[in-house]
């Protein structure tokens, strides 16, 4: 496993496995056969509705607790002081444990700044060793940052080859956040396996277009947690780590960037407004 330095200190694995839009039970077996793969980041969140299932194939794993890197994120209604405060202590009962490895802000909506407080007693009472966000612009990192002694520690975005991010991993080495990336493969959108860049590097190397994607990034120094239900797409997703591309590879992925999501467009006003309406019994 190759590891990054968070900006206090925390170590965070390079490589992780997400698990949304997976039931319970996919949950439970996916996070156990990953863990058996040599994965040790858990990326999920209260809105998922698995963190009882992680935490179960956590508990069922012969892994300490403190060789993982467990992640949960707090949804929108739970946005505010003791909302979210009360949604902390609700995620750790469900993933069965006494703190988290990273903390997150699922969305940059509702009380941010309530929210932010909260995050910040539960980082300075050893609850989350770590604390970030999810899906803020730069502008809103620097709004955050204004006004709080604790700065996020990741910001956690949708990136891949077709949303390359590179204003904000700029803007994320200037103020040491890291930057962690969802959706790495778009969710297949774009054709993502079939590109034609992926695909010809890939031969190159004897790698398949997923693994190309996913070292593209980790060489970039950004975070990726590709979710996959399939035992097989998961060991070919974790040795994604086991070889490099060199420069000229680098750069041609780079000029695939067409700077746009492909899964959630948070400048959308109906997209923002969905999102914000959804309830959930969490
Ligand atoms: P993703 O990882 O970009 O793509 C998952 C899709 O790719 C699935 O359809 C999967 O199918 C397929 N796949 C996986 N490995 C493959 C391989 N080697 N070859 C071919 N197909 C492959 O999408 P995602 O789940 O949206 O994002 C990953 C994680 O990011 C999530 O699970 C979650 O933890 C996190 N996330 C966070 C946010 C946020 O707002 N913070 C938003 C979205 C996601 P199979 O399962 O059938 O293999």
């Amino acid at each position: 496993m190759e590891y990054t330095t968070l900006s206090n200190g925390v170590q965070m694995p390079l490589l992780g496995y997400g698990v949304y839009r997976m039931s319970p039970d996919e949950c439970h077996h996916g996070v156990s056969q990953a863990i058996a793969s040599g994965y040790r980041l858990i990326d999920t969140a209260a809105v998922y509705l698995n963190e009882s299932a992680v935490g179960q194939a956590i508990r069922e794993s012969a892994i300490p607790r403190a060789s993982l890197f467990l992640t949960s994120k707090v949804w929108i209604q739970d946005m505010g002081y003791d909302a979210t405060l009360r949604a902390f202590d609700r995620t750790l009962a469900r993933l069965d444990t006494d703190y988290l490895d990273l903390y997150l802000l699922h969305m940059p909506f509702g009380d941010v700044f309530g929210a932010w407080r909260a995050l910040q007693e539960i980082y300075r009472s050893g609850r989350a060793r770590a604390i970030g966000v999810c899906n803020f612009s730069t502008a809103r990192l620097a709004d955050l940052m204004s006004h709080f002694d604790v700065r996020p520690m990741v910001n956690q975005v949708e990136t891949h080859l077709f949303n390359q991010q590179k204003c904000m991993l700029r803007f994320c080495h200037r103020y040491e956040i890291q930057l962690e990336a969802w959706s790495p493969f778009a969710e297949g959108l774009n054709n993502y396996f079939g590109n034609p860049v992926l695909c010809e590097i890939g031969e190159r190397h004897g790698r398949t277009p997923a693994q190309v994607a996913l070292r593209w990034l980790t060489q970039r120094g950004i975070v990726v947690i590709p979710k996959t239900v399939r035992p097989l797409r998961m060991i070919e997703n974790f040795r994604s780590l086991s070889f490099r591309l060199d420069d000229e590879e680098m750069a041609t992925l780079s000029m695939q960037d067409e700077q746009r999501p492909l899964v959630g467009d948070f400048e959308d006003p109906d997209f923002v407004a969905d999102l914000c309406s959804r309830k959930y019994d969490l």
